[in-house]
């Protein structure tokens, strides 16, 4: 077995402090340094080192679960892949309309009950439409019928 795959074998399961780490990612409203990923598990009485965090941060990256960048201080900074498309589409059924929608929230609900399951490698879809504003027979009652997907 050569050490790509062994690492990807390592990678692959889900330890409770990796599940720690993307748990703090989810949670976090953007893309966070080593050092604030750290703060927010002690905060939360996670007893980790900032050695294991840059380590478990560093095979996420490898196993694509999540991504990294640099901020404009040019400091190192991670986010969960899902941030990659933020951006959803609502579109009309009747005149077709499409709006950009930003799906943020879910998801990053959906990471972290994937996550809470053991899954990596995540990916959502989310398909949203109705009717939009400018369509007629839509009376504005406050309310909002959601149909459930099954
Ligand atoms: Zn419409």
């Amino acid at each position: 077995m050569d050490e790509s795959a062994a690492r990807r074998g390592v990678q692959s399961r889900m330890t409770p402090h990796r599940r720690a780490v993307l748990r703090v990612l989810a949670a976090l409203p953007g893309p966070a340094t080593a050092h604030s990923i750290h703060r927010a598990l002690r905060a939360g009485d996670e007893r980790i080192g900032l050695t294991i965090v840059y380590r478990q941060l560093a095979s996420l990256v490898d196993a694509g679960v999540i991504g990294t960048g640099l901020d404009r201080d040019g400091r190192h900074v991670f986010h969960l892949r899902t941030d990659d498309f933020r951006d959803y589409h609502l579109t009309c059924v009747r005149c077709g309309r499409v709006t950009r929608v930003d799906a943020s929230v879910a998801l990053r609900w959906a990471a972290d009950a994937a996550v809470a399951h053991g899954f990596s490698d995540i990916a959502v879809s989310i398909d949203l439409s109705g009717r939009c504003a400018r369509c007629p027979a839509g009376r504005a009652t406050g309310t909002t019928a959601v149909t459930p997907y099954r």
